[in-house]
């Protein structure tokens, strides 16, 4: 059985190798190492192995969890924070707990969820503006489409995609990255990714600046790169199987 350390070498090493394929350069692609199911033992152990960037899909475990390792990390005196990524379906009545952690999340699909993005946003700004504060960094967001023909699936759909991303651009405590996916596990995932990097195109043409495309995981992250992903979310090919029972 391979290590955490050695699985997290190898999959760098492979997406080392699918940028020198697909000739991108490795600089433009970030990883995310999805730690869901995971206690912060492992993180802790990531985050030593100078890995900075963590994604979870739950606020009830990844509140928790980030507090616990900045809890760790201030024990050790290390200054440099870690990054995380909210990935999953994120409800509305959790975001004023997910800001308080979140560095970015890759899971805005719907125009409920972006007013209540707007409200906590401009909540905080206007708390530190009172307290004499610096201006806090925007969050980083992606917008998550909906690659299905069905309308009643989560994320944005193509069509609607530019007017959403009118109104996301309109909100000052955000800033727009680009688009994320996940593509389907029940056919070849070429073409989803191939609609995603088309909806990044054409989201472009409003935002240039919203050029990142969240997509990739362990299974399809190679793909992904072929198809100008920039962010990966990957979960077990470095963490290993997760544990679905408490
Ligand atoms: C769990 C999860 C991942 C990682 O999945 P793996 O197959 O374990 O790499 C990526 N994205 C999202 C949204 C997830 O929920």
């Amino acid at each position: 059985m391979s290590t955490l350390a050695q699985r997290y070498t190898e999959v760098q090493d492979r997406i080392t190798a699918a940028c020198a394929e697909a000739n991108r350069s490795r600089e433009g692609v970030s990883l995310i190492v999805v730690t869901k199911f995971h206690p912060v033992d492992l993180v802790a152990q990531l985050y030593e192995l100078g890995h900075r960037d963590f994604g979870e899909n739950k606020d009830q475990e990844a509140g928790p969890k980030a507090l616990a390792l900045e809890a760790l990390l201030g024990e050790t005196g290390r200054q440099d924070p870690a990054n995380w990524h909210f990935v999953g379906q994120l409800q509305s009545n959790k975001v004023k707990s997910v800001l308080r952690y979140a560095h970015s999340v890759h899971s805005l699909d719907r125009p409920s969820l972006l007013a209540a993005l707007a409200k906590e946003t401009a909540k905080i700004a206007q708390m530190g503006e009172q307290a004499g504060l610096p201006a806090p960094a925007a969050l980083e967001v992606f917008i998550e489409l909906n690659l299905t023909e069905d309308p009643d699936r989560g994320g944005i759909r193509a069509d609607d995609l530019l007017g959403f991303a009118e109104d996301v651009l309109k909100v000052p405590g955000i800033r727009l990255a680009g688009v994320m996916g996940v593509a389907s596990l029940d056919q070849q995932p070429e073409r989803d990714f191939a609609a995603i990097q088309a909806a990044s195109i054409k989201l472009q043409g409003l935002a240039p600046q919203a050029s990142f495309i969240s997509a990739g995981m362990s299974g399809d992250f190679e793909v992904a790169l072929r198809f100008g992903a920039t962010h990966l979310r990957i979960g077990t090919a470095i963490t290993g199987e997760r544990q679905y029972t408490a």
